[in-house]
């Protein structure tokens, strides 16, 4: 899928910023909002696969898979929820859960 404009674009940087963790405690943080597969190639996960969670919505992906996809969508692929630098909602916190 070809982006339209540069601006469709989600700097890198951003997308590093949400934590990697182990699948199964990204579902302890997500509570009711169990995802159980990647929304971007669709591949079940294991319970020790390394998800990056994006936080604002709780969703979980592969992180080659949701990197790829915010570079070039800038949406939650599940919630189609619109990134902005100035929407950005990163939380800190989560990382105290444990290592990411
Ligand atoms: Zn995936
Ligand atoms: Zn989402």
């Amino acid at each position: 899928m070809e982006p339209r404009n540069n601006e469709a674009r989600l700097d890198p940087a951003i997308i590093s910023l949400f934590p990697m963790l182990r699948h199964h405690k990204a579902m302890k943080l997500v509570e009711g909002r169990r995802v159980t597969e990647c929304a971007v190639c669709l591949m079940d996960f294991a319970d020790n696969d390394i998800v990056r969670l994006l936080t604002m919505c709780g969703h979980v992906f592969h992180p080659d898979c949701i990197n790829l996809w915010l570079f070039l969508n800038k949406i939650c692929p599940v919630w189609h929820f619109i990134f902005a630098a100035t929407a950005f909602l990163y939380d800190t916190h989560l990382c105290s859960f444990g290592p990411c």
